[in-house]
């Protein structure tokens, strides 16, 4: 088969590999399409601590199942699967809690186990007691069930702020994954969506996908704390999440939040010097609330693609690209240059 393998930084090879035999608890995977993930992004620029090269990413995917291993049930060989690559160990203190994300013993597909940037992907049995493993229904395709990782994400982070009805929030970051949030806060009722980033050209992208209320660039509108008291009675938002990994905006986010608010951080900063310089006052003084979100569950990446499917979240509009997956580092400049919302990997 056909793999594209990471070796290191801005370094992946199309080779020609073994299709993976599977045991008695494993079945195979035809992948039919896979997304480049932020995240792999990241890997590709910078190198993963967990992920040990040679190895084949990507982990946002679907696929027919072309093999069973005998063990498995629940599970016919031509079904049409979307799989989460977050597999928990299910019987854990955390798991135990529903707090699958954190388990102590999780492992993933890209990272532990080789990834979906290949015409076959050997995936455990285990994701079908976890229900990880989601049947595509006919009408909808490949490509959009792919997108079930980066949608339950952004999921996990509006559970967690519990956006809701009449919320003011203000997305700090506006990648494909603060455009989710933006999407996911709508869907729960938010009343204002503040969607903020550096450049202007991924604000253009989503005010053409008319996706929040208010759109600010961070570079040339001025003063974003005076802008989002306006647009907010006066006040700030109520709720603000940090969708990118810059310290400063995690700073930001406690200088602009109104009173009693809540800050979460939503993505990793950089590990050399992950330490944060946020006014202990302001958040004393105004009652702050500084929390996070990181990952998902298996209950939410059922309904990520429940999402998907009733077209509730419409991931197709985030797709800009569409590559065979011999073109997979074209892909990755493409995303590297900011060009790029989702990149789809296409396979014959
Ligand atoms: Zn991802
Ligand atoms: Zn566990």
């Amino acid at each position: 088969m056909k793999a594209a393998v990471f070796y290191g930084i801005e370094d992946i090879r199309i080779e020609e590999r073994e299709i993976p035999h599977i045991g008695p608890d494993e079945y195979l995977i035809k992948v039919k399409a896979a997304a480049i993930c932020g995240s792999e992004l990241r890997t590709y620029l910078h190198g993963h601590a967990k992920i040990k090269e040679p190895q084949i990413l990507g982990h946002e995917f679907a696929g027919e199942v072309v093999e069973i291993g005998e063990n498995i049930r629940g599970l016919t060989v031509g079904e049409r699967v979307s799989v989460h690559p977050g597999i928990p160990c299910g019987h854990c203190y955390y798991c135990d809690q529903g707090y699958q994300n954190l388990c102590e013993e999780r492992k993933n597909i890209s990272i532990h186990y080789p990834g979906a940037f290949a015409e076959y992907v050997k995936i455990p049995g285990k994701t079908l007691e976890l229900g990880t493993c989601v049947k595509i229904p006919e009408n909808i395709p490949y490509e959009v069930a792919a997108l079930g990782d980066p949608v339950v994400s952004a999921l996990n982070g509006e559970e967690m702020i519990d956006a809701r009805l009449g919320d003011s929030i203000l997305i700090l970051g506006c990648g494909p994954i603060g455009m989710l949030h933006a999407m996911v806060a709508r869907l729960k009722g938010a009343s204002t969506i503040i969607l903020a980033n550096r450049s202007r050209n991924r604000l253009e992208l989503a005010k053409e996908r008319n996706l929040a209320d208010y759109y600010f660039c961070l570079e040339s509108d001025g003063d974003l704390k005076e802008f989002v008291k306006k647009v907010t009675g006066g006040r700030g938002p109520n709720k603000v999440v940090v969708a990118n990994t810059s310290k400063a905006s995690a700073k930001q986010g406690v200088e602009v939040v109104a009173k009693g608010g809540l800050v979460q951080l939503f993505a990793g900063f950089p590990k050399d010097n992950p330490f944060l310089d946020l006014d202990g006052n302001l958040i004393h003084y105004n009652q702050l609330t500084v929390s996070s979100s990181y990952g998902s569950t298996p209950r939410q990446f059922q309904l990520a693609e429940k999402l998907l499917f009733e077209g509730k979240i419409d991931g197709a509009s985030l797709i800009t690209h569409r590559l065979p997956l011999d073109e997979i580092n074209k892909g990755f400049e493409l995303m590297k240059s900011g060009e790029a919302l989702k990149v789809i990997l296409t396979y014959e």
